[in-house]
């Protein structure tokens, strides 16, 4: 990424944002006008239709790379609401509801991909105000309060300064590596033209990301001449080499703060328990909140790989052949944050006080990791007031209207301010 043109670019957007009172005055504003009641009123009265659009979407499967289906289902379900969606080269839909001043947008995001695999079983269970599905709250909570969003600002008749873009972004999961909300930034139509990123994802009421955890993914195969585990005893062994890079990578030392992690997470490769393996191979996960950490780490495992397969050449015989490292990049999220004294940090902390609660602001990988790549003022906020398990078979979601609705206020109040109001 072009650091200096990005930052160029954002200041830019910054200064063509609509100018703002103290982030407190135009929250309490946006609060009381007429307009906000009705909208806020009308997350209440909705809350019926938000339960029922998480469990249709819960229940359009959207695997890693498969999220057409529910892309379109979500389309038609903007498309209801009054807006006009398209869905862009790479499988985002966008749907601009449009502001009363030219100039950049604010786009409000959640995101369309599950972590499941295809054939995953998304029926929704429900007991009370429990919901229990794979993928229910991450991110078809955050798809769903999008969609109450839109309907609160349509009762209100809420009309932006900016307008508001609209998104549900492909690819935010795993192996995706972003796909979806760096088309939005650095190639699609709004390339240059987004001022603010909200995405809606992860829960609670007591935190906002506001900074972006990188992360650096190598896929390492080791190959070898393998042979007969009995007969050709004495040659190397690609396992071996993996093994090593294995151990030497977990004695690498890093700092707790800021925080920055490694793991060996996934191995494959082998074909029988008699047979010396011709390849074996490794994936390697390692983040950090910090730029500079991320990179020296990822130098270290570098280094490691090569000395891991010059050991094991030098250990057992190569006269049948000798191992060798192939390095595949399957990852790659910027380190960035917003500024702790953005408008959009402002306004969102504002808009948690307007409804007496405190807000702490913490780091995640999350589809915001791009813009605040890129300088561009950026938070992921709450999807749903409270749920765990995310990722997991058992994930499950509340969906008491009382905190839920309180959140969605929040995230209205937050994005009113940060579009301005007329
Ligand atoms: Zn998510």
């Amino acid at each position: 990424m072009k650091r200096l043109s990005s930052l160029a670019v954002s200041v830019a957007l910054c200064f063509a944002m609509p100018a703002v009172a103290a982030p407190a005055d135009s929250v309490s504003r946006i609060v009381a006008s007429q307009s906000y009641k009705t909208a806020a009123a009308a997350l209440d009265s909705g809350h019926d239709q938000w339960v029922k659009d998480i469990i249709a979407i819960t229940q359009i499967p959207a695997p890693p790379f498969k999220e057409s289906v529910r892309a379109k289902a979500f389309a038609e379900m903007l498309r209801e609401r009054g807006l006009d969606p398209s869905i862009d080269e790479a499988g985002n839909v966008l749907a601009l509801r449009k502001g009363t001043q030219p100039g950049p947008v604010v786009v409000v995001s959640a995101h369309l991909d599950t972590v499941f695999p295809e054939g995953t079983d998304v029926t929704v269970k429900r007991e009370g105000t429990k919901l229990m599905a794979p993928g229910v709250g991450d991110d078809s909570a955050g798809l769903a309060t999008l969609l109450a969003l839109v309907d609160s600002m349509n009762a209100g008749k809420v009309q932006t300064k900016s307008g508001i873009l609209f998104v549900g972004t492909v690819g935010e999961e795993g192996r995706g590596d972003l796909r979806g909300v760096r088309q939005l930034f650095t190639k699609g139509e709004y390339k240059g033209k987004i001022g603010a990123f909200f995405s809606l994802d992860g829960g609670g009421l007591d935190g906002m990301t506001s900074g972006a955890t990188g992360s650096k993914r190598y896929r390492v195969t080791f190959k070898g001449p393998g042979g007969h585990s009995y007969g050709a005893f004495g040659i190397v062994n690609p396992m071996v080499a993996l093994g090593h890079t294995v151990t030497d990578l977990y004695k690498i030392r890093v700092p707790a703060d800021p925080k920055t992690t490694y793991s060996a997470s996934v191995v494959g490769g082998g074909t029988s328990v008699n047979a010396i393996p011709a390849e074996v191979w490794l994936d390697v996960d390692m983040r950090s909140a910090s730029a500079d950490e991320l990179a020296k780490l990822e130098k270290q495992f570098l280094a490691i790989v090569p000395n891991a397969v010059a050991a094991e050449n030098a250990a057992r015989s190569t006269t049948a052949g000798k191992i060798s490292a192939g390095l595949e990049p399957i990852g790659d999220r910027p380190a960035g944050h917003t500024d702790p004294n953005a408008d959009i940090i402002r306004f969102a902390e504002a808009a948690y006080r307007s409804e007496g609660l405190t807000v702490k602001q913490g780091t995640s990988s999350t589809d915001s990791n791009i813009p605040m790549s890129l300088g561009i003022p950026a938070i992921t906020m709450s999807r749903i007031a409270d749920g765990d398990r995310a990722h997991a078979p058992d994930e499950w979601i509340d969906v008491s209207k009382t905190p839920n609705v309180k959140l969605q206020r929040i995230l209205l109040t937050t994005i009113l301010a940060t579009a301005g109001v007329r």
